[in-house]
């Protein structure tokens, strides 16, 4: 290289230090982070663990080094209402009321096993939460209705007259009416064990499954949310995102939500002959001879079909994604307002938009619990400085991006625009796949399927080694493997190096220097080194990779144990200054590992700040920036992570 493409590089990079290094991260003024509510109806499993609560409960750590614990809430809860709980509770003979307590207490007795440090843990249907939740859920509908963004719409649903109650299609069997097939627990308008799908009314000798009676098919009248209508505003809002969201999530929202049409692969040649004139577009085949045409807006959408017909080529609007039933006609939920429209009476919200809005109302139980005013959940969720991070599996992508991106438009004084300040601003998501366990679906069946209990209590493995085990997954990218094999390694790597990296300097202190770490230099590749863990970590976790982060992160820890081979802190006869040299090193490399370690394996890196004898202010990125404390005094080495035969 020569000196003046040298020097050229001097300028143009930015300043390459720790404290420039963290002047340049985003900070939001405030952050919610938010995981998948469970049903409350079972066991929080490791599927659950993995895919959302684990990798949001890091997030909130990172969130809390980043910007400081009291700006940060991290809230969940069970997903109480709807059909799924009731008719669970009805078989067991239990009231609704009884069967979610047991299921909740549970689940929350899970939560904290795995340190997943939730503000709070509550549920939509309990009392510290229901009378808030269900007037914000209520709010949502009047000014969804207002802005016309609901769609009144007639349908037959199946009616238990013993029980005076609509049954959900999945409590509804009889025979299939495919002739050729034998099953006699076909569902309401599927079978599947030939796979025929057929209107309701088709099913021969429907039973109720909630109590046996004969159910008759019944109009009724439930809102659709019209998403459709705020097309633009999420296309506007996405885009803005892509640099920083997942793959996935990206393709599946995209794929979907830009406005197209559909023709026969009849009209393709005409339609190649028109392409020119028809705004830009992208098409492609879709299935059943289909040629799908992709706009990029509702205006643009327009003039293409205009074209399209007036050159004779018969297409159909695709926008069936845009129209989904938000009420139902089942008693345990939210009611829907009475004021709003006549003859709505007696319907509750759809569990999906109600689950939704939960994390709203959570807030509001969190802040509540600190002591705060509730009124506070704004400077969280409507501040355009503040962030959301919600946590999901990759199969609710649709409900999370789409769905709820509409209702917040759907719910602003004018729907056609962005949020402004006051407004509920939009989220930013994390999905990822799902959990395998040695290579196949976790399912009770295969017998391979985990509770968060089981792995902790039955087979002794500590939530830290699953809470560091699972982080290395590439759930983000694709379904990974709990591989126990896998498992093992990574504990035995947990007990051997990165323990080793831990106890070299605390032992060789104690039994050398008196427990002091006395002040020395930053020897060897100790400076360079944090620098670039600093840039990376802080990368890392900015967008959850959270597998690329602890790489990185492994690797800084093992500098300790190249320091020890080469100066030999803990061996009299090598020279004083340098043994005192690396050992100051080695403490500072430990201070900045109980920071960047501590969102991942909490428990163990409270240990080891108690070791290091460092105030729980160090639980803070600018931490990151500090020296180890001169001529400290150290405290008892324990054992760290655990040595195991699992
Ligand atoms: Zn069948």
């Amino acid at each position: 290289m020569s000196m003046s493409e040298n020097k050229n590089e001097k300028n143009m990079r930015p300043k390459q230090d720790i404290p420039s290094i963290l002047e340049r991260i985003t900070r939001p003024k405030k952050a919610v982070v938010t995981a998948g509510m469970p049903y409350a109806n079972g066991p929080v499993h490791l599927g659950h663990l993995a895919g959302a609560h684990v990798p949001a409960d890091i997030y909130a750590r990172w969130m809390k080094l980043l910007i400081g614990g009291e700006n940060v809430l991290f809230v969940c809860g069970t997903d109480d209402h709807g059909s799924t709980s009731e008719v669970a509770a009805k078989k067991l003979g239990k009231t609704t009321q009884e069967f979610i307590e047991e299921v909740h207490s549970k689940q929350s007795q899970t939560m904290s096993k795995y340190s997943i440090g939730l503000d709070t843990y509550t549920g939509t249907s309990r009392s510290e939460n229901f009378e808030e939740h269900k007037n914000i859920c209520q709010d949502f509908l009047r000014k969804m209705h207002a802005n016309n963004m609901l769609e009144r719409k007639t349908s037959k649903q199946w009616f238990d007259p013993e029980l005076s109650m609509f049954l959900p299609d999945r409590y509804v069997q009889g025979q299939c009416p495919n002739e050729n097939c034998s099953n006699t627990s076909a569902y309401s308008d599927d079978c599947d064990v030939c796979g025929l799908q057929y209107d309701p009314s088709e099913l021969i000798n429907p039973k109720s499954t909630v109590s046996n009676a004969t159910p008759i098919l019944k109009d009724t009248d439930h809102w659709y949310l019209n998403m459709w209508k705020v097309t633009d505003q999420l296309i506007e809002w996405l885009s803005t995102k892509e640099k920083t969201w997942r793959k996935s999530i990206l393709q599946e929202v995209f794929g979907t939500v830009y406005p197209s049409v559909v023709f026969s692969n009849k009209s393709e040649a005409l339609y190649k002959e028109i392409k020119e004139s028809l705004p830009t577009h992208k098409s492609r085949y879709a299935p059943g001879k289909q040629v799908l045409v992709q706009l990029n807006s509702l205006k643009d959408l327009e003039v293409a079909m205009k074209i399209l017909s007036e050159n004779g080529i018969e297409c159909t609007l695709n926008n069936a994604w845009s129209k989904r039933s938000i009420t139902r006609d089942v008693s345990w939920g939210i009611p829907v307002p009475t004021d709003i429209e006549p003859g709505m009476e007696g319907k509750t919200l759809y569990v999906w938009p109600e689950s939704l809005i939960a994390p709203i109302s959570f807030s509001k139980v969190a802040l509540k619990k600190k002591g705060l005013s509730q009124d506070k959940y704004k400077e969280f969720w409507c501040d355009p400085e503040a962030k959301v991070f919600q946590f999901l599996g990759t199969d609710n992508v649709f409900f999370y991006v789409l769905m709820q991106g509409s209702m917040w438009f759907g719910s602003q004084a004018d729907p056609l625009r962005q949020p402004i300040a006051g407004e509920l601003q939009q989220t930013d998501i994390f999905s990822n796949f799902h959990l395998q366990i040695n290579g196949e679906k976790m399912s009770k069946s295969k017998g391979n399927f985990y509770t968060g209990d089981q792995l902790v209590d039955e087979m002794g493995y500590t939530p830290d080694q699953l809470r560091y085990f699972l982080s290395t997954l590439s759930l983000s990218e694709k379904a990974s493997n709990f591989d126990f094999e896998v498992f093992k390694n990574k504990n035995q790597f947990l007990a051997g190096p990165l323990n080793a990296a831990f106890e070299k300097p605390i032992s060789a202190c104690h039994s050398k220097f008196d427990s002091v770490v006395k002040k020395g230099k930053l020897i060897g590749k100790t400076e360079a080194e944090t620098l670039k863990v600093v840039q990376s970590y802080t990368r890392f976790m900015d967008r959850a990779e959270y597998p690329k982060a602890l790489g990185a992160v492994e690797n800084y820890a093992r500098i300790v144990n190249g320091l020890f081979n080469q100066y030999k802190p803990h061996d009299d006869r090598f020279p004083e200054e340098e043994r005192v040299d690396a050992l100051y090193s080695s403490f500072y490399i430990l201070k900045n590992l109980v920071i960047m370690l501590s969102p991942f394996v909490p428990e163990t890196m409270e240990k080891l700040r108690v070791t290091l004898n460092l105030s729980e202010s160090v639980y803070s990125l600018d931490s990151l920036k500090t020296d180890f404390p001169e001529n400290h005094k150290i405290g008892q080495q324990v054992a760290y992570f655990p040595n195991s035969e699992n």
